[in-house]
């Protein structure tokens, strides 16, 4: 990235503009593929930055697939930007020692935090997950893995609507246990579209004696098709009322953006309204969506 990028990002930082009774946020990308890509990738960091985000994440392709791709976007967002990075980073398709050396290598370049997860096997959850033969099965497993490469600090994936493979909700809050237990510091939740589903995990975990922050993951919808096939995989349910919202704008993009931004504030808002003051964007590498959002919270 060039200087001048540079000094408009330091510009941005969090330790400039922090401002009292305003949400922390976090801002996740996706690693790009092309060119075109990551020029789209960084003028959305870009253009997110002086929302003083607490950290930016960078996910990790289903099947450790973009490991490469993820880690020079983290290194770049790590040496290039004032900026905090998180390396998302899975079980899957990886021997322990292979997740060892990536994990070394961020530490390497001054990444300190990492969202530990299982992963899901590269054709999608319905493919049934298997662990890697010499690797880690469990997310509690990988932060175990990770504290003994270095002291990370570790985000971990929770579900308001429970995972998918998950026998119970009460499953679901001990296994949470379990990568606290291992060392993760903060929950970040699957996306949702009813508040009431994140202070249902909120009380449940809270009443377990879970005390770290669970952050609620917010998905400006960018696409209502796709975000509907997504869903169905990773177990987010959509309310009658969202259909209904974007029926009949497939081809009206503008009408679309109008309603994505209006149907993530009002879930941001009963969630501040509620006591979250941390929530995570999951931007699809856009700034729009969430810039507009974060507008209509201030
Ligand atoms: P786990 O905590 O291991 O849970 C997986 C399943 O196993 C659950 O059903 C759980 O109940 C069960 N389980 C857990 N521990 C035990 C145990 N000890 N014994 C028995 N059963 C157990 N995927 C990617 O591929 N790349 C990403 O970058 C990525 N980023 C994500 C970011 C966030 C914020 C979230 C919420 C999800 C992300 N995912 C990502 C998806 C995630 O990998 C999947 O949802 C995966 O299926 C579950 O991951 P986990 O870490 O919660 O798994």
């Amino acid at each position: 990235m060039a200087g001048t990028n540079k000094a408009r990002l330091l510009h941005g930082s969090h330790k400039e503009k922090m401002t009292v009774n305003v949400p922390a946020l976090s801002f996740e990308f996706f690693p790009p593929k092309t060119a075109e890509m990551e020029k789209k990738l960084w003028d959305a960091v870009l253009a997110l930055s002086p929302l003083s985000p607490h950290f930016v994440s960078v996910t990790y392709g289903a099947g450790g697939t973009t490991r490469s791709r993820t880690h020079a976007t983290v290194k770049r967002i790590a040496q290039e930007t004032s900026l905090k990075p998180a390396a998302h980073l899975t079980c899957v398709g990886a021997a322990r020692e292979e997740v060892a050396a990536v994990a070394r290598g961020y530490w390497e370049v001054g990444v300190r935090h990492v969202v530990a997860l299982r992963g899901d096997p590269p054709q999608g959850a319905a493919g049934g997950y298997a662990p890697h033969p010499g690797g880690y099965r469990y997310g509690c497993d990988l932060v175990a893995g990770l504290k003994r490469v270095a002291d990370f600090e570790i985000s971990v994936a929770a579900f308001p609507e429970k995972h998918p493979e998950s026998a119970s909700f009460e499953a679901d809050i001990e296994y949470l246990r379990k990568k606290i237990d291992a060392g993760a510091t903060r929950a970040i939740t699957q996306y949702f579209f009813e508040p009431e589903y994140y202070f249902r995990l909120l009380e449940r975990a809270r009443s377990a004696g879970i005390a770290i922050p669970i952050v609620p993951g917010i998905l400006p919808i960018a696409n209502f098709a796709q975000m509907k096939k997504f869903s169905a995989m990773c177990g987010a349910s959509i309310p009658l009322w969202l259909e209904e919202a974007f029926a009949g704008l497939d081809d009206n993009p503008e009408k679309q953006n109008e309603v994505a931004v209006r149907v993530a504030s009002e879930l941001c808002q009963k969630l501040l309204a509620g006591g979250a003051t941390h929530l995570h964007f999951y931007t699809l590498n856009r700034a729009d969506l969430t810039t507009a959002v974060c507008k209509n919270l201030r």
